[in-house]
């Protein structure tokens, strides 16, 4: 079967973007799995867990980095995922990946790297900014670790061969310099080779792809983001949701409701997440047209009560998970990472071998 592969960085508690873009994809990569032990369904390789390593780009204490890796892992069981069928695992505990970025960052070009858009994003400079024209304090701002992220990223997925990358629109670009460094590395270490060493993966990008803000609908909804009720959380009790869904800025314009996400982010947001929620996959302009006739309050009560429903068993999961002791949580973790550790070290002796530091 194909192997399918995603991280999640503890960064804080995952949100319905996070949600609706990877974790809920996630685990119907999984029920084609449960599936196909059944008969029906297609049967994959799948590895998920939890990006510890590169949230470190995130400057958190040590206890609430801590407890942030606890409450990503329980979100991923949370969400359904079952370490029968999804090897789960944490990046740090497969030294592998470090390893493999350091072999990688001899074939990834800075220049490539200077061009991605989510390093910029985090020290708040414009999208076209380039590493020349930084001032002093965004270039001591810039550590190496957000800069090499990618790099890092790449040795993520490339270290597990995977086929297939599910993630949301923001990080397409990552799983294409992937691409160009399993390309760049084959040609550089492996061109007599018959099958290369590191297979060219592809992003499967959900539909629902980009979730907003709630408070600034022209941003995407992110866990670092600390604007207050900008995101939810897959964890947020019904009234929680329901306060941030009515506090969610909108616009000002009269008249039926349209789906015109330039000119209407806020409005075009709750219909993304209405549609998306209930997993509807008709075209957004007519799925809005449904409901023109309402108003913004009523739009906003509807997406409530859909969200409150679909988060409902998550939440309950996840706090009984972490009201319990931590067991359940380690055999899970531990199950996971052995699958997922072997797969490693063999990809990583294949690289070490064409590279010619495997023998003395
Ligand atoms: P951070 O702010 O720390 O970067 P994040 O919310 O961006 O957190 P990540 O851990 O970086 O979350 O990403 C996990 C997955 O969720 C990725 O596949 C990413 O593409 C997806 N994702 C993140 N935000 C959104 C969003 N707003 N809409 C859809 N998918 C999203
Ligand atoms: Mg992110």
């Amino acid at each position: 079967g194909q192997a399918i592969f995603s991280l999640i960085q503890p960064t804080g508690t995952p949100h319905l973007g996070n949600y609706l873009g990877a974790l809920r994809q996630w685990k119907s990569f999984q029920d084609e799995v449960t599936k196909s032990s059944r008969g029906t369904g297609k049967t994959f390789k799948l590895t998920f867990g939890i990006a510890d390593l590169h949230s470190l780009t995130l400057r958190q204490d040590r206890q609430t980095r801590q407890d942030n890796v606890r409450k990503t892992f329980a979100s991923l069981l949370a969400v359904g995922l079952d370490p029968t069928y999804s090897s789960l695992m944490v990046q740090s505990h497969i030294p592998q990946h470090s390893e493999l970025m350091w072999i990688l960052s001899n074939v990834a070009s800075t220049g490539y790297l200077s061009r991605m858009t989510q390093w910029k994003s985090k020290i708040n400079v414009s999208s076209d900014a380039s590493m020349e024209n930084l001032d002093e304090k965004s270039r001591e701002m810039l550590k190496l670790s957000l800069f090499s992220y990618p790099v890092l990223q790449a040795a993520d997925i490339l270290i597990h061969n995977a086929d297939f990358v599910p993630v949301g629109e923001d990080q397409v670009q990552h799983v294409e310099f992937a691409r160009y460094l399993a390309r760049a590395f084959n040609a550089e270490y492996a061109k007599d080779y018959e099958i290369p060493v590191l297979k060219e993966p592809r992003a499967l990008i959900s539909p629902a792809k980009r979730i907003m803000s709630l408070q600034d609908p022209t941003k995407k909804m992110s866990k670092s983001d600390q604007t207050k009720d900008a995101t939810i959380l897959i964890t947020d009790p019904p009234e929680e949701i329901r306060r941030k869904i009515g506090r969610a800025k909108t616009d000002s314009i009269e008249g039926p409701l349209t789906y015109d996400p330039v000119a209407r982010p806020g409005i075009a947001n709750l219909f993304d997440i209405l549609r998306h929620t209930i997993n509807d996959d008709s075209n957004p302009e007519d799925f809005a047209k449904q409901y023109a006739d309402q108003s913004k309050g009523a739009l906003k009560q509807l997406v409530a009560n859909v969200v409150v429903d679909e988060l409902a068993s998550v939440r309950e999961r996840f706090e009984s998970l972490m009201a319990s002791s931590n067991d359940e949580m380690q055999r899970a973790l531990l199950e996971g990472h052995k699958t997922a550790n072997a797969s490693a070290r063999s990809t990583l002796s294949r690289v070490k071998e064409a590279v010619g530091m495997y023998n003395l």
